[in-house]
C-alpha cells in the first residue's frame, strides 16, 4: 500500500538546483529517515509532499500522497487539501500556540480532521476532548493537559505536536528535523514515540534528520540526499558501505 509517490521532482530556487530528479516511494508500514547535511534539500522535499512548495513549472514532476495527486508538472492538484488534512506535520520549532493549554493545542488537530465553525470558536465536543486526552496519554503527557504549553520542555512540546497529529487521525506523519533542537534524552523519547506509533497505529513516518546515528537506530530505511540528489535509498544498516 503505497502512500507516497514522488517522480522526477525538480526544484530550483533561482540558480540553486535544490532538488534534482528526485524519485521516492513510501509504503504505509514504513518509517523512513531523510538524511543529509544542511542544505541538501530534505526540508524542501518534505514541504513538497504537503503542498507547501511547488516544483519547477517547466518540468515533469509528479507527487501523490495517500492516493491523491498533490502536484503535477509544477501545478497543485485540487486534492492537495484533502491529502494535507490526513498528513500530520511536525516542525523543528513545534509550531504550537504558546498561550493555549496542552489540551487545546492537541484539539487543534481536530480542526484539520473535521473543521467546523463550532470547533473554530474553541468549543469542542466532549468526545473530541476525550480523544485529545487519549492522544496525550499516548505520548505520556496526560498529567499536563491543563497547563500552558509554554511551561513544558522542548521535548515535551514536541510530544504535544505528535499528539496533535494523532488527534488529526493522520495516516502519514512528516517530521522536519523534529529532534534538532532537543537534548539527547528528549530526542530518544521523541524518536521512540514516532517508532511506536508507526508500529502500533500503522502510520507512515518520514523524518528528516542530519545525524546518521539516530537514522540508523530508529529508521529501518534511509533515503540520503546530497546537494539535492538521492545518493542512497535502502536499509539503514547498509548505509556506511554505500557511503
Ligand atoms: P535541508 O533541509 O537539507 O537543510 P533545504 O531543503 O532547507 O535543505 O534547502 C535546500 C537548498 O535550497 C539550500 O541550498 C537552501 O538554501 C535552498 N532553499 C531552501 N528554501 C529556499 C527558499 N525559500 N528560497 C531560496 N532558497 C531556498
Ligand atoms: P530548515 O531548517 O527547515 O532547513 P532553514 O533554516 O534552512 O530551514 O530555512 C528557513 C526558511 O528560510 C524556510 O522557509 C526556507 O524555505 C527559507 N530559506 C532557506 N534557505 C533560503 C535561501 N537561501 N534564500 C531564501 N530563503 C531560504
Amino acid at each position: 500500500n503505497q502512500v507516497i509517490t514522488v517522480k522526477q521532482l525538480n526544484k530550483h530556487f533561482e540558480n540553486n538546483h535544490a532538488l534534482k530528479s528526485v524519485d521516492l516511494s513510501v509504503q504505509q508500514s514504513e518509517m523512513v529517515a531523510l538524511l543529509g547535511p544542511s542544505g541538501s534539500g530534505k526540508s524542501t522535499l518534505l514541504r513538497h509532499l504537503n503542498g507547501l512548495v511547488s516544483s519547477d513549472k517547466n518540468s515533469k514532476g509528479y507527487i501523490e500522497v495517500l492516493g491523491m495527486p498533490v502536484q503535477r508538472d509544477g501545478k497543485f492538484c485540487n486534492t492537495v487539501r484533502k491529502s494535507r488534512s490526513q498528513t500530520g506535520y511536525i516542525f523543528q520549532q513545534f509550531n504550537l500556540v504558546s498561550r493555549l493549554s496542552v489540551l487545546q493545542n492537541v484539539l487543534i488537530g481536530a480542526l484539520s480532521a473535521t473543521p467546523s465553525w463550532r470547533s473554530l470558536t474553541g468549543r469542542f465536543t466532549f468526545e473530541q476532548k476525550r480523544q485529545a486526552l487519549a492522544a496525550l496519554k499516548r505520548v505520556g503527557l496526560e498529567q499536563f493537559a491543563l497547563q500552558r504549553v509554554s511551561t513544558l520542555s522542548g521535548g515535551q512540546q514536541q510530544r504535544v505536536a505528535i499528539a496533535r497529529a494523532l488527534m488529526q487521525r493522520a495516516k502519514i506523519i512528516l517530521a522536519d528535523e523534529p529532534i534538532a533542537s532537543l537534548d539527547p534524552e528528549s530526542s530518544r523519547i521523541v524518536m521512540e514515540i514516532l517508532t511506536d506509533i508507526n508500529k502500533q497505529e500503522g502510520i507512515a513516518v518520514v523524518v528528516t534528520l542530519h545525524q546518521v546515528d539516530y537514522a540508523k537506530r530508529y529508521c529501518p530505511r534511509v533515503v540520503a540526499l546530497k546537494l539535492g540528489e538521492v545518493f542512497y535509498d535502502g536499509p539503514s544498516e547498509q548505509l556506511n558501505e554505500a557511503k
